[in-house]
């Protein structure tokens, strides 16, 4: 019997969701496979915009954007990739505002454009600050539409493992959240959209979920997963919660200030100011921490000037959750913001079109490292890279399983057994620790040893933490609720196991690069680029339960790294 479907989409945020869209449009059977229901993905809480070049405020062009983000990437980004993203995204911002996307509009009637940190031009399309959302309803309600055309969604289904059958993957291994039991569902390719994984360190504006389950399941499976040292925090998330404050503020004109009230920015990057790119903004911020400079661990994000008809028009958000969460009105006081780990630019390797080295496995959106953002991304590209990404990993995996529909699943009864074998094994243990200790051990001291400055001394010991937390989460921890409905303590701890593995990458990676570039700083021993070195992504491959570090070329096609000025 052939598969059930032709393409199977891991993922409901907006890259999972463009991706089941354009599968469908191009007459694939497509069955969408997500943990969360589809409006509850991590996508929803983007705020600040969605980056393309329409020049509908200032003269804007693809070349600048993809310069820019060339520059951003600290030349790590591979150019033809970053070439086809900002070519394609101003056709992928219509079609978005087509479907219904609400994007703010300038006095022109034209789609809005803020500008965004190390942006050459103002070209941050936005809905107030809530452009997440925004996407994620109007993507709910085109996915909704094609399910009354067959498109299948099985919501609150967690997938744990893919099925591979002669060298092609044919399948998802799942547990089913609502009625609890393994399920194998099959497919002739299946597309990874998983999100990120900032769960890894305790301060972070990601959500519960992004907990990087998908370049795990890639990683056991053999594949390669890139550039995982490179782990971007984002300079304004409040204190104490780690609630994202947007970019967008900055965008609008918002200042730092250090506790004696400077603009600490001017000393740092003289001519970019606050809109530095986000990598600076965050070193720039620590050390005025770290230099005694910090109120409580942060400084100040400071609106007040904008005056309060600006901010009730472009923030409401930032202003409610200010209010909400930091017990402050951005009206009449600063916000406390610090950095917090946001976005992961590493994830499994893919090509343009999101193929993985595995035939049939497609991967888009934060999960996928293409590579767009190389070691530093661009606020408001990641939105795009979604969006473009997942449309093009939907037209190739379509165009795929369509022509070549996989024969059989001799394995999926076999993947079944095996699942509801190793699910058994969990639920058995009686005698242990509580995975919570261990995930919370993990979160503070990732944050402690690998988070915005890295040393050589704390990654080592940090290294090490994270092999011991693997031995232990490896004899066994115990899941207390043994029952079949909603049960979160099952999943949290096989996401466990996931971010271990993830971090074990992410450590060796980064010792291993002794440069400062991007995201990974390391200011104490090497605290320049080195291109003649390191102008190449890292790949980490799993062999015996470790991982295995190798280097692969940059893909350059005109622009050559040159020194970075600020
Ligand atoms: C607070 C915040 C604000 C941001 N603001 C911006 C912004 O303004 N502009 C910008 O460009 N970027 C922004 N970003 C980044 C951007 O929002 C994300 O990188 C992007 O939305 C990720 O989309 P995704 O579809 O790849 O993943 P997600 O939206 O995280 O979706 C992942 C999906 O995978 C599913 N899933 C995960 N694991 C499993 C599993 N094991 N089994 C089944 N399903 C699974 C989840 O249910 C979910 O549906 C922001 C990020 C954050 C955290």
């Amino acid at each position: 019997m052939g598969p059930a479907y032709d393409v199977l989409v891991v993922g409901a945020g907006c890259a999972g969701m463009r991706a089941a869209i354009e599968a469908h449009d191009r007459g694939a059977r497509v069955a969408v496979i997500s943990k969360l229901h589809p409006t509850r993905s991590h996508s929803g809480a983007a705020e600040g915009g969605i980056n393309a070049a329409l020049g509908n405020t200032a003269e804007d062009s693809p070349e600048k954007h993809a310069f820019d983000t060339v520059k951003g990437s600290d030349y790590l980004g591979d150019q033809d990739a970053i070439e086809i993203f900002t070519a394609e995204a101003p056709g992928d911002i219509y079609q978005l505002e087509h479907w219904g996307c609400v994007f703010s509009r300038n006095d022109e009637g034209r789609l809005a454009q803020r500008p965004f940190g190390a942006a050459g031009s103002p070209r941050t399309v936005y809905a107030a600050d809530i452009t997440g959302h925004v996407l994620i309803q109007v993507l709910y309600e085109q996915l909704q539409k094609r399910m009354a055309e067959g498109l299948v969604v099985f919501e609150e289904s967690f997938a744990f493992r893919l099925v591979e059958e002669d060298g092609r993957c044919t399948g998802v291994v799942c547990w089913d959240l609502l009625r609890g039991g393994v399920q194998v569902i099959t497919g002739s390719a299946v597309i990874l959209a998983t999100g990120g994984a900032g769960r890894l360190f305790r301060a972070t504006t990601n959500a519960y979920a992004c907990t990087g389950d998908g370049m795990a399941m890639a990683l056991r499976l053999g594949l390669p997963l890139k550039d995982m040292e490179f782990m971007q925090f984002h300079p304004t998330t409040m204190y104490p919660s780690g609630i994202l404050i947007t970019e967008g503020c900055r965008g609008e004109g918002g200042y730092l200030l250090n506790k004696e009230g400077e603009r600490f920015m001017k000393r740092y990057a003289p001519n970019a100011l606050e809109l530095a790119s986000r990598d600076v903004v965050s070193r720039s911020e620590t050390t005025e921490i770290e230099a005694g400079r910090g109120i409580n661990g942060s400084v100040m994000l400071d609106l007040r000037h904008l005056g309060a008809e600006k901010i009730l028009n472009r923030l409401p958000g930032s202003r409610e959750l200010a209010m909400t969460y930091a017990g402050v009105d951005p009206i009449y006081e600063p916000i406390p913001v610090r950095p917090g780990a946001h976005y992961h630019m590493g994830g499994v390797s893919c090509d343009n079109w999101g193929l993985t080295p595995l035939e049939g496995l497609y991967a888009a959106g934060e999960v996928a490292c293409v590579s767009v953002h190389g070691a530093n991304r661009l606020g408001g590209n990641s939105l795009m890279e979604t969006i473009t990404f997942g449309r093009r990993a939907g037209q190739a995996a379509a165009e795929y399983a369509v022509a070549s529909p996989a024969s059989a699943n001799g394995h999926a009864e076999a993947a079944r057994a095996d699942a509801e074998a190793w699910v058994k094994g969990l639920l058995g243990v009686t005698e242990g620790e509580r995975p919570w200790q261990i995930r919370d051990e993990l979160g503070q001291s990732m944050l402690d040893n690998f988070g915005v400055f890295r040393r050589a001394e704390k990654m080592e010991a940090q290294e090490e933490i994270v092999a011991g937390l693997r031995e232990r989460y490896a004899r066994g921890v115990v899941i207390e609720d043994k029952g079949d409905v909603f049960n979160s303590d099952l999943t949290q701890a096989i996401e466990l196991g996931y971010l271990l593995d993830v971090a074990a990458c992410m450590l060796q990676a980064g010792i291993a690069r002794k440069e400062s570039r991007g995201a990974h700083s390391r200011p104490y021993d090497f605290p320049d680029r080195d291109d003649e070195r390191f102008l190449k992504h890292s790949i980490s491959t799993w062999r015996d339960g470790a991982p295995e570090l190798s280097y692969q070329e940059v893909r350059m096609t005109q622009w050559e790294p040159m020194e970075r000025t600020y």
